[in-house]
Parts: structure tokens; C-alpha cells; sequence
């Protein structure tokens, strides 16, 4: 309800900040009232907390987002990784440089006075836990608890296990899923929140389901009702997996070994498997990832909850005008824009042809390129590793040069890579390759650092997202999800969401054979390079330069049948009636 802070008498201060109430109901019900813990490794709020290295981050933040504003009783645990990701810098033969990628939590965030300990390598490491406040311009609030093992009194070592998000080796990522689960466990119940579900997203945090165990005399059933677990991985060699002689050198014996195996897997820890034991509900990110997760861990119950993003943050400032002049409340309830064909075809234009200027400038600044805001401009940015196949269009060289011939094409790249990850570095080296092969021909740029600002503008300054992944390794992807926001048309290989949003010619183009088509890897490249080529040449092409009522026609659709539905707000609605009140 409205409240006029004047006209209250009920309020209350908490951390310095003073929270007004219409009456004593409403605040007790503010403090009280059961709550979701959201649990993850990575969170993407915001550019200048670089506590994310890609989509799981960011789709963290669109949930939080999204929450907020639909007033979802949400409260968020991750961890505060101080030295970030990576901060990456280019050389000219585009060998990748990282830096530690290190924020001040404490212009963001107020410590707070609790602490609490988990036992780590024999040690007690003290836990303690910043609380940022996300505000939605609807009233709604999220926070979120950043933990922090840097705490005067922890061993020097300890200090750093909350430093780098995915750094070091095996060990410290344990330790730093110990932290995670476990300590972020007991330091709700030390702030007193009242949770109604634990829901992890993704693997990492899955210890949890120990420590509520615990909490609950062992009776499994109960803690499977208070765990929601969102899986995000298609593939079994990227679960996280620990060796129970370096789970019981740092865990100790606080929860029995039998236990954990039962659970776990007998060999190894699988952190996957354990949150699925131990979770009533469990999800996929796809339909097809749904599928996917049931083959690989058949018989259990497995549903699915496509993923979305946050209408408003990845919509530009210039359709967010356009959709508040024609489609108001569109952002609350990004439903209406299947209202999109109410907007006039030149303002819809217009507003694409703006962002693209914007983007064009941004490279301009970035890298000395000029580009040209009448070419066709191709993007494909996402975090550099190799199922996502970032040089796919360079495989024939001379059918790139001949379709430029036809109608001419640019280029945007963005994209880090783990610092382990030697075969995603190898594929920057290889684009930079290509850019010099093509100088003089076709504008190719790699913008270093990719990260959500320069993912916002990307995806709403292209007019053609390209995505070209190797099934079934996308469970979902998300970044198209933002290009359609800005009318920007989807190009990708029918794996993850586009299996979902794609209607060919009408919201987009798709690239290679159906979704679990059984063929061999050398014919389903062929067909990919095939698709890839001459759509470009035949379709893409000349609708873009020649039939531009069609293109916007397209754009209209990406918004209209596209972002529509692949936003946070519907996904969040459904984890609340399908997950939430289970
Ligand atoms: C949205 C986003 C991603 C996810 O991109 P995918 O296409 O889903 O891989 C990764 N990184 C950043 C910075 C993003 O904003």
C-alpha cells in the first residue's frame, strides 16, 4: 500500500535506513513473513559488481530484478567475491590479459553485524555477510547477502576464499561451496529470516541440503520439502564433482559419510545429484533441457521452467520510450507487448536505428573503428568457450567474401574466457585472425571485457543476433532473449530457448537440422554451414537491405511473440505457483 512517510506512525529504522508501514500488520509482516532463499554462486546485478562471469550470473539478477518488482518475498545468498571474475584486456594478436577485477562491497553495501562460523580444513572460519538492498521503482525490495570470509581473526588463507568467483583449484572451489551453502544456511538463521524454500540455483550451493539435515533430525522428507533446485547444465562432465577424500579432509565429519553418499553418488561427490535427492522440485531451463536432464537422471521427476530476462534492463532507453508511449505498464507486465503492432513501423525503425548509433559509437570509442550504421551488423557475444563455437561463420572464408559481395555484413565480438579455459582463448586468437584476414573487406571488431553494460548494448544495437552453439550443450542461453527485447533478430542453431521462440521467418531465422535429429557431427555441420550461408545470402540479406517493411515486420514479431514471453517476470510467476507454494 502507499504510504506517505510524513503520515505514519509506523516505522521502523534497520541498518541505518528507515522503513514506513501503513500499519502494524503490514511491518510485522515485513520482518516475518516466510521468505525464498535464493542461493548462487555468481549474481549479476550490476556492472560495477563484477560478482558474475555470464549468463547463470546474470539471470541470478534478472530473477532478483524481477522478484522486486513483483513484490516476490525474496531474499538472495551469494557469495562476495572481492576480486571479481576477470578483468580482461586484449593485446593486438588477441592473446587474452586478466586482472583481478577488484570493488569496494562497502560503497555498494552495509556489513553486518553477525558472523557466523563453518568448520573448513579443521578450522573454523568465520563467515560474516554484507547486505545490499535492491529497491524496485514499485516498492518492492530484494536483498541480497554477500558472505565474506575476510574477517579479522580468520587464517590468511581463509581470508581469501570469498576473493575470486570460479578462481583457484578443486579445493578452493569446495571451500568456497562450503561458505556458500552451509555458512549462508546459518547466517539466515542467524538474521532470522523465516524461509519457506531453499532454492539453488544450479549445483554449487547444494551442501545446503547438509546443513538443513541437520537442522531436521536427519528426516529427509522434510528438507525435500524446503528445496527447490534448479539444474543448468546438459551435460554430465560439467557437474560439479568433488573426491570424498578431499570432502572429508575439509568438511571433517560434522555430517556422516553415509549420509552424503546416499545422496551424493558413491564414487564422487556430485553436487547435481545431491541437490536432486534432496529437492522436491526440480527443474530444467528449457523444454528441451527438461528432456535432456530426465535421460540423464532417469526417474526422477524433472519439470521444466523456460528461462526469461528483466524486460526493463535489457530494453535501450529508446524502445523503453517508444513502449511507454504506446504499451504503458508494458515493463511490470511484459505480456502487453504482444501489443508491439500498435507502434507505428517507423518509430519502431526509429528507435532501432538510435541504439544501433549508440552502438556504433560505443565501438568507435573502444576500438578506432568506424563503422557503418546502413551495413547489416551481426553480433555474438557470450562468455568464450568452445561449445558456443564463436568462429563458425569463418569456416568457409570465400562464401563470407561472396555473400558481402551481395549485401555488405559487419561484425561485433565480445566474450571472455576462464583463465583455464586454453581452448576458449584459443578461439579469440582465431576471430582476431580472421579480422585481419578480412581488413579492407568485412568490419570485424572484438570489444574487450565483455560484461552487462556492454552485453546491453550489444544486444540492442545489432540487427541480427547470431548464436551457434554445438547441441545440446545450450540448456538455454538468454542473451537473444535481450536482442528481442530491442526488435534485434534472432539467428541461431535450434538448441536451448530458440527451440522454444523460433518460427521460422517470422521471429527469426534458425541454423541446422531440428532439435534431436539423430545425425553425425560432420553431416550436422554441413547442414549448419549450409544454413548459415545462404540464409545470409538468400533471406537475411535481402530483407535487410531490400524489403525493409518485412525486416520491421520481424522486429515487430521478435518483440511482440518473442519478448513477450522470454522474460523474468513470467519466469519468476511460474517458480512462484509451480515451485514456491509446492
Ligand atoms: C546475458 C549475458 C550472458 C548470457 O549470454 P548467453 O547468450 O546466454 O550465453 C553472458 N554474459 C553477459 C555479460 C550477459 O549479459
Amino acid at each position: 500500500m502507499p504510504v506517505r512517510p510524513e503520515k505514519t506512525k509506523f516505522k521502523t529504522e534497520v541498518r541505518g535506513r528507515v522503513y514506513y508501514f501503513c500499519s502494524e500488520y503490514c511491518k510485522r509482516r515485513f520482518f516475518e513473513r516466510p521468505r525464498i532463499a535464493y542461493f548462487s554462486m555468481e549474481v549479476g546485478i550490476k556492472s560495477e559488481i563484477p560478482t558474475y562471469s555470464g549468463g547463470l550470473g546474470v539471470l541470478a539478477g534478472d530473477t532478483i530484478r524481477s522478484s522486486a518488482d513483483l513484490r516476490v518475498p525474496l531474499t538472495a545468498v551469494t557469495l562476495v567475491s572481492r576480486k571479481g571474475y576477470l578483468k580482461q584486456k586484449l593485446t593486438e594478436e588477441g592473446e587474452q590479459l586478466e586482472y583481478p577485477d577488484e570493488w569496494d562491497p562497502s560503497k555498494y553495501m552495509s556489513l553486518l553485524p553477525q558472523t557466523v562460523r563453518v568448520r573448513i580444513d579443521g578450522r573454523e572460519v568465520k563467515v560474516g555477510a554484507w547486505i545490499y538492498e535492491h529497491q524496485s521503482v514499485t516498492g518492492g525490495v530484494v536483498f541480497i547477502l554477500f558472505l565474506d570470509t575476510d574477517i579479522e581473526g580468520n587464517a590468511p588463507e581463509d581470508r581469501r576464499i570469498t576473493d575470486v568467483l570460479y578462481g583457484g583449484d578443486e579445493r578452493y572451489r569446495l571451500k568456497q561451496e562450503i561458505v556458500l551453502g552451509i555458512g549462508g544456511v546459518r547466517m539466515l538463521k542467524a538474521l532470522d529470516v523465516n524461509v519457506a524454500k531453499y532454492h539453488m540455483n544450479e549445483g554449487h550451493s547444494s551442501l545446503l541440503t547438509l546443513e538443513l539435515l541437520k537442522e531436521n533430525d536427519m528426516d529427509e522428507d522434510k528438507v525435500k520439502n524446503l528445496c527447490v533446485f534448479t539444474t543448468h547444465t546438459p551435460v554430465e562432465a560439467a557437474f560439479d564433482k568433488f573426491s570424498y577424500d578431499l570432502v572429508q579432509e575439509l568438511l571433517g565429519d560434522e555430517y556422516p559419510l553415509e549420509v552424503l553418499k546416499r545422496h551424493g553418488g558413491q564414487d564422487r561427490l556430485n553436487m547435481t545429484l545431491l541437490a536432486l535427492n534432496l529437492s522436491k522440485y526440480t527443474n530444467g531451463v528449457t523444454k528441451e533441457h527438461m528432456e535432456y536432464s530426465r535421460k540423464l537422471f532417469p526417474g526422477y521427476h524433472i519439470m521444466s521452467v523456460t528461462n526469461g530476462v528483466h524486460s526493463y534492463t535489457w530494453t535501450s532507453p529508446y524502445f523503453r520510450h517508444l513502449f511507454d508511449r504506446y504499451i504503458p505498464g508494458w515493463a511490470n507486465e511484459p505480456e502487453l507487448l504482444v501489443r508491439v503492432g500498435i507502434i507505428p513501423d517507423e518509430e519502431l525503425w526509429e528507435a532501432h536505428v538510435k541504439a544501433k548509433e549508440a552502438l556504433l559509437k560505443f565501438v568507435k570509442d573502444e576500438t578506432g573503428v568506424e563503422m557503418e550504421v546502413d551495413a547489416l551488423t551481426l553480433g555474438f557475444a557470450r562468455r568464450a568457450t568452445s561449445y558456443k563455437r564463436a568462429t563458425l561463420i569463418f569456416s568457409e572464408i570465400d562464401k563470407l567474401r561472396e555473400l558481402n559481395g551481395f549485401g555488405k555484413i559487419q561484425l561485433v565480438f565480445a566474450g571472455k574466457a576462464h583463465p583455464r579455459d586454453l581452448e576458449g582463448k584459443r578461439t579469440i586468437k582465431e576471430i582476431y585472425k580472421y579480422m585481419r584476414m578480412l581488413k579492407g573487406e568485412i568490419k570485424i571488431v572484438y570489444l574487450e571485457n565483455y560484461n552487462m553494460e556492454v552485453a546491453a548494448k550489444l544486444t540492442s544495437g545489432v540487427d541480427v543476433w547470431l548464436n551457434t552453439p554445438l547441441p545440446p550443450l545450450e540448456a538455454s542461453g538468454t542473451s537473444g532473449m535481450k536482442a528481442a527485447h530491442n526488435g534485434v533478430i534472432n539467428f541461431s542453431v535450434l538448441d536451448g530457448w530458440w527451440i522454444e521462440g523460433c518460427i521460422e521467418g517470422v521471429t527469426g531465422w534458425s541454423i541446422g537440422p531440428p532439435p534431436n535429429e539423430r545425425i553425425e557431427e560432420t553431416k550436422r555441420r554441413e547442414m549448419e554451414l549450409e544454413d548459415l550461408y545462404n540464409k545470409l545470402k538468400y533471406l537475411i540479406i535481402p530483407t535487410f537491405y531490400d524489403r525493409r517493411d518485412e525486416w520491421v515486420n520481424m522486429m515487430n514479431n521478435s518483440i511482440g511473440k518473442v519478448a513477450y514471453y522470454f522474460n523474468s517476470h513470467r519466469m519468476i510467476r511460474r517458480y512462484v505457483t509451480e515451485a514456491y507454494l509446492l
